[in-house]
């Protein structure tokens, strides 16, 4: 079994969603005992959201740059950021390490292509669903075609991640919101939703609506555990 590469902390409370569902995984496949090698640097999230918020994406690289090195430093096999929106900076950890990285675009995309999804919406923080660094990797990488809500719909959307979701507050309201965010974006033709902030899935799941939801966690979290087993 390869040692796992964690960058978490962003925030923590979905990195304990990864951290649980990758020793579930590695539990599943080896049974017993087994649980998951793994090599964490957990951040202090305070930080790089003061980052993001003054735009400055290059003090943050060099901060997970900095942390990347020190989780291959401790063993890590590879390495994956526990989060999409730091993904904005994956050239730059990518440069500073020599393990690889497994992107959580990719691993989503590669399941939306096995299933034959075409079209897909993103819900994610403005960053993930108003810059390039994401959506180009679905459309010119794997040919997906992704649809964003409108204006109102993504200030929803951003202010509930980092107001209640990465707090750990889970209210019915900001759900029932997220609901009709994804039914308006199957309304416009997306196949499937893709939840591209890995505290989503805290607040909906599948069993409350009929859109096909792409939890970028629970993926993540599986192709971790399956390339960490040389699957
Ligand atoms: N965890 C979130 C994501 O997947 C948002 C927090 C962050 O800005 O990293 O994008």
């Amino acid at each position: 079994m390869k040692t796992i590469g964690m960058l978490g902390g962003m925030s923590w409370e979905s990195t304990a969603t990864y951290y649980r569902a990758i020793n579930e995984g590695v539990k599943q496949a080896l049974g017993g005992l087994h649980s998951a090698r793994i090599c964490m640097i957990s951040v202090d999230f305070d930080e790089i959201e003061k980052l993001q918020q003054l735009d400055d994406w290059d003090a943050s690289a060099v901060l997970l740059a900095e942390a990347a090195r020190k989780v291959e430093a401790g063993g890590a096999d590879f390495l994956i950021i526990c989060t999409n929106t730091m993904h904005r900076v994956a050239p730059q950890i990518e440069q500073a390490i020599s393990i690889p990285l497994l992107h959580i675009a990719d691993a989503t995309a590669e399941k939306l292509v096995r299933d034959g999804i075409k079209r897909v919406g993103l819900l994610g923080t403005r960053f993930t669903m108003e810059q390039d660094f994401y959506k180009s990797r679905l459309t010119d990488k794997y040919g997906i075609e992704v649809l964003i809500p409108e204006t109102a719909a993504r200030d929803l959307v951003h202010e509930v991640i980092y107001s209640e979701l990465c707090l750990g507050k889970i209210e019915d309201q900001s759900r029932a919101e997220f609901l009709k965010i994804i039914d308006e974006l199957s309304a416009q033709g997306a196949a499937a939703v893709i939840l591209g902030c890995t505290e989503i899935a805290l607040l909906v799941q599948q069993q409350q609506t009929t859109v096909p939801l792409y939890d970028t966690t629970e993926i993540h979290a599986m192709q971790t555990v399956a390339y960490a087993l040389g699957e």
